[in-house]
């Protein structure tokens, strides 16, 4: 049973409130309260929440219009439900104080709506708000081998999605028409929510660019970042080709990339900090005169969120273990020429590194036409 997953998540995250001290945990909608209750449901004005006290009974506060879940299954059975012209955050402190919790330490995750909890807080004077969203991340970094399933099948369909439109290239079609292709691939193929983007040449050295008109050009570098999701659970992959025999310059920039993406994977086993992989792949990239040019953290963590903890950064000192997801992503941009980024999502395994994104990494072209 699905709600069994939730039930055993909640229970660890439970047990480790239970060791700092804390009495209950607070979700607000986003990534935690569908993995910790499996009630999913994204931010809204409309207050929705999940209650669960250490000691004591967990409940879902919800409006009217969600009575019925969604048609969700969570393993929270009991409900509370407010109407439109009711004050949802003061159902949630009476709730709070029927279960005995109004002077206790209540968890919260970073990403809590500051205003509801303000006034929570002015309701609940005594209540003490504490951030534990490093503890739930704890839980949430390493997957089972169920959500690895999910994952290696998101990343299989970005893999096949981005060939799919690599084989399409041809002169004069715009990063949109590219970027199109990939997207409806990926839905064709099965994926779930999805995001895309496509650089040509010197655009490349934007990384957060979306995709233009520009023009596919013989010669161009073609930067491509996508990914899907499977069960709510993210790919990420980035791939730069060639539309043309890539230059000497563009190759050698290339090989410094794809040779930092190598030795960050190498780098990678139980134990190791998220900042040595960092170091691994940045050394690379600063030994070859172009340190200047790597202007981002190597990674982030990946599963329901696209970027999630651990982030892969220098001052990271958490260590990694076994089931743990992450992105490898070293880049170089150069304003005013070019942009290359060669990025897998993996998992961190007994053994070291698995990538769960598989499409050909090392140096590619493709004739260009015309
Ligand atoms: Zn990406
Ligand atoms: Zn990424």
């Amino acid at each position: 049973m699905m709600s069994d997953f939730h039930r055993e998540r909640a229970r660890k995250a439970v047990s480790l409130m239970r060791r700092i001290g804390v009495d209950a945990l607070l979700l607000f909608p986003g990534a935690d309260i569908g993995y910790f209750t499996g009630f999913s449901i994204g931010p809204s004005e409309r207050l929705s929440a999940a209650l669960i006290p250490v000691d004591g009974d967990p409940v879902l506060v919800v409006n009217e219009l969600e009575r019925e879940l969604r048609g969700q299954r969570p393993w929270i059975d009991r409900v509370e439900v407010w109407r439109e012209h009711e004050d949802p955050v003061r159902l949630l402190a009476d709730s709070i104080s029927r279960r005995g919790l109004a002077e206790s330490a209540i968890g919260l995750a970073e990403d809590a709506p500051w205003g509801w909890v303000n006034r929570l807080q002015g309701l609940l004077p005594a209540a003490r708000f504490v951030d534990v969203s490093r503890r739930l991340s704890a839980v949430r970094m390493v997957k089972t081998p169920r959500e690895l399933d999910w994952m290696r099948r998101a990343c299989d369909i970005a893999d096949r999605a981005l060939q799919h439109a690599f084989d399409q290239m041809h002169p004069g079609m715009t990063e949109r028409e590219l970027a199109a292709a990939i997207t409806t691939e990926m839905r064709h193929l099965g994926g779930g929510q999805t995001f895309c983007t496509v650089l040509f040449g010197e655009r490349a050295a934007l990384p957060h660019g979306g995709a233009s008109d520009r023009r596919l050009r013989p010669g161009d570098s073609v930067l491509v970042d996508a990914g899907t999701t499977v069960h709510g659970y993210w790919s990420d992959i980035t791939r730069t080709v060639f539309y043309g025999e890539p230059t000497p310059r563009q190759q050698e920039l290339y090989e410094v990339v794809y040779e930092a993406n190598r030795a960050a994977f190498e780098a990678v086993r139980p134990g190791a900090t998220c900042e040595s992989v960092d170091a691994a792949g940045r050394r690379v990239i600063a030994d070859a005169g172009l340190g200047d040019y790597f202007i981002h953290r190597l990674g982030h963590g990946v599963g329901l969120q696209i970027h999630e903890r651990p982030y892969i950064v220098k001052g990271n000192r958490l260590g990694l273990e076994s089931g743990m997801t992450f992105t490898i992503e070293p880049g170089v941009y150069i304003v005013g020429e070019i942009g290359i980024r060669v990025e897998d999502t993996v998992v961190c395994t007994d053994g070291g590194c698995e990538r769960l994104t598989k499409h050909r990494r090392t140096s590619t072209f493709y004739p260009a036409q015309g």
